[in-house]
């Protein structure tokens, strides 16, 4: 429970506002201040006093006894504008508690403890299963003592300050373990049930089977991945709900797959059913890994004859590549998720200026492979190469990755044995029409104007196409120092389907600090106005500019009318 405190009417309103989100978790103290602050701290895990620093400092220091056993205490200012964690930052909780004040009102979260600023990751924030003592060894990472970390299978994990031993343990394994005292065991999802079943066969007898198979093979059901079965047992009552109730997605195959991949124990009765002759130990190793238990029958009470069949595999660990797009340049353009996986990464692999950008928001540790500009290639290879390795990598490009930037060579460089994450960012081009106005309200194609791979006939035709389909374009890499024809070139290729004063925005980095942007004509434009940090948008033939904004019309019949 959380205990609210207030004395002000501000106070009370704020008080109100977490009262009303979080009905089941807060408790409001009416009545004298101190007498609230003493109740709470008694009956609660946490106080939220929404107060002066220096008046809670005063009430709760008598208070005050074992660090592991207070509650934590955040404390908000009357205009609700901070949120600070005052005691019990790490063991009360009270770090975490301001940042969801913080998310809540829109308060800043003030955190003072220093691990937290630097920005270690706590256990349950890895998106895996995890037991044992996860606050201990949580707090020992974010306290910088000593953590060992023991990994028993390969999985890519985020950059976590261990050291070779300690008081503290961080197991990473899939194998049924009680943790020990300050121990904490990470679940990664290694393992793939294959199951077989008959026609209408119980969800109980297929969990009852799982069960008994890992358990005897000594295997944690938190490391389950999968169920993977034949596709034609994909809607099978049994199999859907024995995976909703293990909480992981049935997986299927076509018969003829499974047929193909070697088995140690196949027989005759799935062949002439499902035309393979293994199910469960066929679709457990589809992915390839290691058997570790083979085929087994179900146990039926009443003695009829078993109707499903599994078998448990061992994937090998997988390396994972995020390829990030970091928006065009402002830290808030930058989405949450692009900035999760920045921190979910051990490897960083990127061009410097792009580092740059974003070297702030790494989690210390993560190694940083920066090259400079001309290296993509390299640079593909190196960030494929590291995630085979078994490493969280996480490739980034400015704007969205995918557009004239790295994930196109990545992706060529990849094999299927690997993870490939994508997290879509804003483009300079979208940036770019936001400060201009709507000049991408119908089609639109962007073209970028670069030769260095693409030879000017193709990039001509492209605008021509363009001009004659009465696209909107942006061009990108419209002009360097070694090339400064092919912009009016391209724009004269526009010119001949569009009127001089068709409306034509040039916008250079664009939300960055020193963000210019210009709307001008075809007729008028400078070209030499325009450089590499630059993108220009020329318009169709119904663009217009309106009020010092670039609009280009979707065409409603109901707009028609009105112009
Ligand atoms: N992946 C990027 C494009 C990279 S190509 C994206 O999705 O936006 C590099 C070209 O992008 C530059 O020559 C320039 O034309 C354009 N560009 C990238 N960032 C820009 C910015 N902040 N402002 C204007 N143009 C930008």
């Amino acid at each position: 429970m959380i205990g609210l405190i207030s004395a002000t009417a501000a106070g009370a309103a704020a008080r109100d506002r977490l009262a009303a989100a979080w009905p089941d978790r807060v408790r409001v103290y009416d009545g004298p201040v101190g007498d609230g602050v003493r109740r709470a701290f008694a009956e609660c895990e946490q106080l939220v006093c929404f107060l002066a620093a220096g008046a809670v400092v005063r009430l709760v220091a008598p208070l005050l006894g074992d660090k592991a056993a207070d509650p934590g205490v955040v404390c908000v200012d009357e205009a609700g504008r901070f949120a600070v964690p005052l005691v019990g930052g790490h063991g009360g909780g009270a770090n975490e508690l301001a940042r969801e004040i913080g998310e809540l009102l829109g308060a800043e979260p003030v955190v003072t403890t220093a691990t937290d600023a630097v920005g270690i990751p706590g256990l349950d924030t890895l998106g895996l299963p995890v037991e044992g003592d996860v606050a201990g060894v949580s707090r020992a990472l974010l306290d910088g003592e000593p953590v060992a970390l023991r990994a028993e299978v390969n999985w890519p994990l985020p950059p976590l300050r261990t050291g070779p031993e300690g008081a503290y343990t961080l197991r990473v394994t899939d194998r049924l373990t009680e943790p020990a005292r300050h121990e904490a065991v990470l679940r990664p999802p290694t393992l793939v049930v294959g199951v077989g079943a008959s026609a209408g066969v119980p969800v109980d007898e297929v969990l009852a089977l799982v069960g008994d198979a890992l358990a005897e093979a000594g295997l944690s059901a938190a490391s389950v991945a999968e169920l993977a079965t034949v596709d034609a047992k994909s809607a099978e009552p049994g199999l859907v709900g024995a995976a909703a109730r293990l909480g992981v997605p049935l997986v299927t195959h076509p018969a003829p797959a499974l047929a193909a991949v070697a088995v140690p124990n196949p027989s005759d009765a799935p062949l002439a059913a499902v035309g393979t002759p293994s199910v469960a130990e066929a679709a457990a190793l589809a992915g390839g890994g290691e058997l570790l238990v083979p085929k087994r029958k179900s146990r039926r009470a009443d003695g009829r004859p078993a109707m499903a069949t599994c078998a448990v595999v061992r994937r090998p660990g997988r390396g994972r590549l995020a390829v990030v797009g970091l928006g065009p340049g402002a830290r808030d353009l930058l989405t949450p998720r692009a900035k999760a996986e920045l921190r979910r990464a051990s490897v960083l692999v990127g061009l410097d200026q792009y580092v740059d950008q974003i070297r702030d928001l790494l989690r210390p540790g993560t190694r940083v492979l920066e090259s400079g500009l001309g290296a993509e290639e390299e640079r593909a290879r190196t960030a494929v190469e590291e995630a085979r390795g078994g490493r969280a990598v996480a490739l980034i490009g400015s704007g969205d990755a995918g557009v004239y930037a790295m994930a196109s060579p990545a992706l060529a460089e990849a094999s299927d044995d690997i993870d490939v994450i994508g997290v879509p960012g804003v483009t300079a081009a979208l940036a770019a029409a936001a400060v201009l106005g709507a000049p991408l309200g119908h089609d639109h194609v962007s073209i970028s104007l670069s030769d260095l791979h693409t030879p000017w006939e193709v990039i001509e035709r492209r605008v021509r196409a363009a001009a004659e389909a009465d696209l909107v374009v942006t061009f990108y890499n419209p002009r360097s120092r070694g090339r400064d024809w092919q912009l009016p070139g391209a724009l004269a290729v526009l010119a001949g389907h569009r009127a001089p004063a068709t409306p034509v925005g040039v916008v250079r980095n664009v939300s960055r600090p020193d963000e210019s942007v210009r709307l001008t004509t075809l007729e008028a434009l400078d070209p030499a106005t325009v450089d590499m940090m630059t993108v220009v948008t020329v318009g169709n033939t119904a663009t217009r500019d309106i009020a010092g904004r670039m609009v280009t019309p979707r065409g409603y019949r109901w707009q028609e009318g009105a112009r």
